[in-house]
């Protein structure tokens, strides 16, 4: 009798797992985008409490790990900017993330600067820097020099040789630090294994400042460091070809926290997440005659650490793998879908056949083929000769990009089930 009852349950239970669930892809992006992971970076561990959070949500709906609790640690190099991180113009504090924004490899500075202008418009010359540096030369190392940048179209040829100098770790004008002013904020990015300059620099919007103030009061507590990370790694056993993979994928990580302002990264890529893990949940009640593998990377946001290290340090066998899918980027999709990599020899038949389901059902508005490019962690694993492509979304609606302003609130998931179904069928699971 218990037998009988408890295999009732269990057919109960089977019977109401839904294939895709919009609610638990929903309540994933709202706990990964909330402040305890701190926009899952370097920045206080957040990116590892996120595995964590991965590695339990896995083992709860019965994904098996691939590595020893999931986890595939490796560790690189990068700024993490946890402490304070302040600007003011004269009396006026201004906002991190929303007014102003540091380049995350800033040399770290605590202090008053004199505030020099420079018009960025009067550089046609070189030696229009030289005469500036000539003249304030007693007091650049106490100085940030600021230049309005928010119309680069009115910038000729050598004012913009200089912004870029400025931005990549070349300071021309001499100064401690120098402020670019512009219309918004740029997208932060903290890019691995790259050292803090020796200058800071900082954007600011431009229209604070228009009246100028003498002196600024700036703190970038910023320090470099190896930041100890990791991938988080599942499968479900195939009923029929276990020897077959389809592997999705998609990177848990975002830019972090950048003194106390978070970046939540509810686009990218809190919805990805959620949407491997929701496969993943899937796969778990109802196994694919192929083997599924769901792969989760660190370091993405860094220059595609994380699957860099997994593409040459594979816990599965990359030769038996019958298509990677990326999912990176999936808030919205009124417009449809962008698929990077459709037409490579390996992947040009899924891809016509995505196209072929969609014109017969209606799933998605669009579906535009991109060329391969490097611009997420499907890469890795196509320069290894895997098939893969990379999905995101196209149309609204989502807060932002490597902004504060990325919420779970701002991301609209009403396109997820069509996504999915449009994926699902064309794999044919
Ligand atoms: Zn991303």
């Amino acid at each position: 009798m218990k037998r009988i009852i408890l295999f009732s349950c269990l057919c109960i239970t089977l019977a109401t797992v839904n294939a895709q669930d919009s609610v638990f892809v929903r309540n994933t992006i709202r706990d990964l985008t909330s402040p305890q992971f701190h926009g899952r970076s370097a920045a206080f561990r957040g990116d590892s409490l996120a595995a964590d959070y991965l590695a339990a949500k896995l083992k709860a709906v019965g994904a098996l790990p691939l590595a020893d609790g999931y986890l595939q640690p490796y560790t690189f190099n990068t700024c993490i900017l946890d402490g304070k991180v302040e600007l003011a113009l004269g009396r006026k504090k201004l906002v991190q993330g929303v007014d102003f924004s540091p380049v995350s490899i800033s040399k770290p500075c605590n202090g008053k600067y004199k505030m020099l202008y420079f018009d960025a418009k009067r550089i046609d010359k070189e030696n229009e820097v030289q005469q500036f540096r000539t003249e304030y030369k007693k007091v650049l190392s106490k100085s940030f020099v600021y230049l309005d940048v928010s119309d680069e179209g009115e910038l000729n040829k050598s004012a913009l040789r200089i912004v870029n100098q400025i931005k990549r770790g070349t300071n021309p004008l001499g100064s401690a630090g120098v402020v670019l002013g512009v219309k918004s904020m740029p997208a932060m990015s903290i890019p691995a294994n790259v050292k803090p300059m020796d200058y800071s620099v900082l954007y600011v919007k431009s229209d604070l400042m228009t009246e100028l103030p003498k002196k600024i009061k700036v703190r970038i507590d910023n320090r470099y460091a190896c930041h100890h990370t990791q991938n988080v790694a599942a499968f479900v056993p195939g009923t029929l070809c276990k020897d077959s993979m389809i592997v999705f994928m998609g990177h848990y990580d975002h830019v972090g926290q950048v003194g106390s302002v978070y970046y939540p990264g509810a686009h990218d890529n809190a919805s990805g997440t959620s949407a491997v893990l929701d496969l993943a949940r899937h796969f778990a009640h109802h196994p694919a005659k192929y083997t599924t593998v769901f792969l989760f990377f660190s370091g993405e946001e860094s220059g595609l650490m994380g699957s860099k290290f997994f593409a040459k340090n594979p816990l599965i066998d990359l030769a038996k793998v019958k298509i990677v899918v990326n999912i990176d980027l999936f808030c919205g999709g009124d417009d449809g879908i962008v698929v990077f990599n459709a037409q490579a020899d390996n992947t040009k038949a899924f891809f016509e056949k995505m196209k072929a389901v969609n014109a017969e059902r209606g799933y998605v508005a669009d579906i535009e083929p991109r060329k391969n490019s490097a611009n997420s962690d499907h890469y890795p694993f196509v320069e290894k000769g895997c098939p893969a492509i990379f999905i995101l979304t196209k149309g609204g609606a989502y807060g932002g990009y490597h902004s504060p302003t990325d919420t779970c609130e701002g991301c609209a998931i009403n396109k997820y089930n069509d996504v999915w179904n449009l994926i699902m069928e064309t794999l044919g699971l």
